[in-house]
């Protein structure tokens, strides 16, 4: 679950988290929702799931904690993590505001995540010049899964 807004952490987290210089970014279209982000990710609340139903795999990042420790990133076994720089994030909430494609089930249906984090909806797609590129590297043996690292 995302960290609470009064949880006596948050100030501080917020504070150190506005400074690094990189986020992460996760592209929706390859995830599969195996949570290895979740469990590596040294920041509790930091990334997310979809709630419980697999049918909606994918996972986002909370930018107002996000440290830009890059270990989500390395870890993806599926290599669906980009760090970009934080100054071409700058005014997104979380990582569904930065999807280089909106043709994941949370578009559709933005009840999925909490209100306070829906900014991403009627955002034009994300065009960051580092990750576009990578993003378009997909798996063609499997559709809208990139192949393993
Ligand atoms: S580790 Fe990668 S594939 Fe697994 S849930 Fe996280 S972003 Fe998705
Ligand atoms: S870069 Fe670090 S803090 Fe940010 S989401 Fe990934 S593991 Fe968490």
């Amino acid at each position: 679950m995302p960290l609470p807004a009064d949880h006596p952490d948050r100030p501080k987290l917020v504070s150190r988290a506005a400074k690094v210089p990189l986020k992460a970014i996760v592209n929706l279209g390859a995830c599969t929702g195996c949570e290895v982000c979740i469990s590596v990710c040294p920041v509790d609340g930091c990334i997310d799931k979809f709630g419980d139903d697999p049918a909606n795999f994918g996972v986002w990042v909370n930018y107002d904690i996000c440290i830009g420790c890059r270990l989500c990133a390395k870890d993806c076994p599926w290599d669906t993590i980009r760090m970009v720089p934080s100054a071409s994030v700058k005014g997104f909430m979380t990582s569904l505001d930065t999807q280089p494609n909106h043709e994941h089930e949370v578009f559709a249906r933005p009840e999925l995540v909490p209100a306070e984090v829906r900014s991403f909806v009627d955002k034009p797609v994300y065009q960051d010049p580092v990750a576009a590129p990578m993003f378009t590297q997909q798996n063609k043996e499997v559709p809208n899964i990139m192949g393993p690292k």
